[in-house]
């Protein structure tokens, strides 16, 4: 039995234990996707850094059903028109732990409630090293910061339009994604993994860029007047 066998049925364990269905691969499970080419739902403003709510834990979601759909279908089409390969429902001013992850075919997975029940440093034929890469946000665009994150996790989560309990196993890109995500519904963001004069600076020139935003707000309110 190889390695990656034996993580996997651990981790199978866990999930049959707390009575999840365990999903084949990050495309297993899409949103379903609009029906005509002509953008259906509008797409959601980013909230930017410094904004309180992407430092606060955001509260689990209670209610499953239709009425997730249009927060999920508007997120959708928020990550497609900024080609971003996830999105957090904090970062479009809703406080709620719920997450999507591109799912490479234009759509995405939605997560609510996801939780990492086991994380791997490596992959299993890999070299061992946990990868350390550069991450971007759309709640701090313009900067990067190096991230290390675990190569592989476990995630357990709940379908938001059912509530069932569900699991999967992934890798790369995508695992990262969800840690990324995961990140934002506990308050943290790439800045709390940034080195101290990294975050100092990313913090100024965040909070410049908002004053310059409310001046220009300020100087049209009174043109307006
Ligand atoms: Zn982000």
């Amino acid at each position: 039995m190889s390695e990656g066998t034996t993580i996997s049925a651990s981790w199978r364990d866990k999930l049959k234990g707390a009575g999840a269905r365990i999903l084949t691969g990050i495309f297993g499970k899409s949103a379903p996707e609009p029906e005509t080419a002509e953008p259906k739902w509008k797409q959601l403003e980013i909230v930017k850094w410094p904004a309180p709510i992407l430092k606060q834990e955001a509260k689990p979601v209670t209610t499953f059903g239709d009425q997730n759909m249009e927060l999920i279908q508007r997120m959708v089409e928020t990550m497609k028109r900024t080609g971003a390969c996830g999105l957090a429902a904090p970062q479009v001013g809703v406080g709620r732990r719920l997450i999507l992850c591109a799912s490479g075919k234009g759509g995405a997975v939605p997560m609510a409630n996801p939780v990492i029940i086991a994380k791997f440093d490596s992959d299993p034929l890999g070299d061992g090293k946990k990868p350390v890469l550069e991450e971007g946000c759309m709640s701090f665009p313009g900067h990067k910061v190096r991230i290390k994150r675990y190569h592989a996790i476990c995630v357990q989560f709940n379908d938001p339009f059912t509530g069932e309990l569900l699991g999967l196993e992934s890798s790369g890109a995508p695992a990262r994604t969800i840690q990324h995500e995961i990140d934002h519904l506990d308050g943290i963001t790439i800045l709390d993994h940034a080195l101290p004069n990294q975050r100092k600076r990313i913090d100024k020139d965040m909070r410049a860029k908002l004053e310059r935003q409310e001046e220009k707000k300020a100087r049209r309110a009174r043109v307006a007047g």
